[in-house]
């Protein structure tokens, strides 16, 4: 059974005490999340060491990055390997979301890369999809997104794909307060699924969770989360209110 994911994506957001008495309050009121439930808070680089400190024994519960290198080690000035992260206990790595897309040109085959270099470190990837208001409104959304799928992951084994989270980003309804109708994010989810299955099976495009992410709060998880095909969220705006995030993480499957 593929697990349901609540994962928080603070972004380039908090200082170092704002962010530790978030997840002190988040962690202090949530219930221990049931075993096919994970719950998941990708923080600034610089936080990432206290946060893993914090949820140490806490099952169920990580601490991830928002991004990595495509490289092991080097002369990469400003750049955070996968080793690294690692030696700090971390398991996972957001890639590919639509911000580092869109600010830091980062491409399909980049993020090929650095797929492929955080699952041979033994780390796992939330890997982020997700298209334009433009495409959208040309109704190509199912066309762009495959494609991004396809450059991105199709390269994977049927084991290494099953190590892969996949999240769904419209970037329309990132940050707007317009989320995806739960029958659209659903629509979507289900194509993903599907191509999925052409690419490696139904078996495996089962075990592999897709996350719904855009103006996800309280008061829209549970219907969006309720899909069949829809396995939890990655949360910007929403995962950095305790209340918010609480009822988010309670609204899991
Ligand atoms: P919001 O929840 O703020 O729309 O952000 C979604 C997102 O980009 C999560 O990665």
């Amino acid at each position: 059974m593929r697990k349901q994911i609540a994962a928080a994506n603070w972004k380039m957001n908090l200082t170092l005490q704002q962010g530790e008495a978030l997840l002190d309050g988040i962690l202090g009121k949530v219930s221990a999340p049931g075993s096919n439930q994970q719950v998941i808070f990708a923080v600034p680089f610089p936080y990432l060491a206290s946060a893993q400190q914090k949820i140490a024994g806490k099952q169920q519960v990580f601490i991830a990055a928002q991004n990595c290198y495509n490289k092991k080690a080097g002369a990469y000035t400003g750049e955070t390997s996968v080793e690294m992260l690692q030696s700090l206990g971390i398991q996972w790595v957001v890639l590919g979301h639509s911000e580092r897309r869109e600010y830091f040109g980062e491409s399909d085959q980049f993020l090929a890369e650095k797929v492929n270099i955080v699952l041979e470190t033994g780390l796992q990837p939330i890997f982020c999809c997700g298209e334009p208001l433009q495409i959208r409104e040309q109704n190509t959304q199912n066309d762009y997104v495959g494609a991004q799928l396809k450059a991105s992951l199709y390269h994977l084994s049927a084991e290494q794909v099953q190590k892969v989270v996949i999240a769904y980003e419209p970037i329309w309804a990132i940050g707007t307060g317009k989320t995806a109708t739960s029958a659209q994010a659903q629509e979507m989810h289900a194509f993903i699924r599907a191509e999925l299955a052409k690419q490696y099976g139904a078996e495996v495009a089962n075990n592999i969770s897709i996350l719904y992410g855009g103006s996800v709060k309280a008061a829209n998880a549970q219907e969006i989360f309720g899909q069949p095909d829809v396995d939890g969220g990655l949360v910007g705006g929403a995962s950095l209110v305790v209340d918010e995030f609480v009822a988010i993480i309670e609204a899991l499957k």
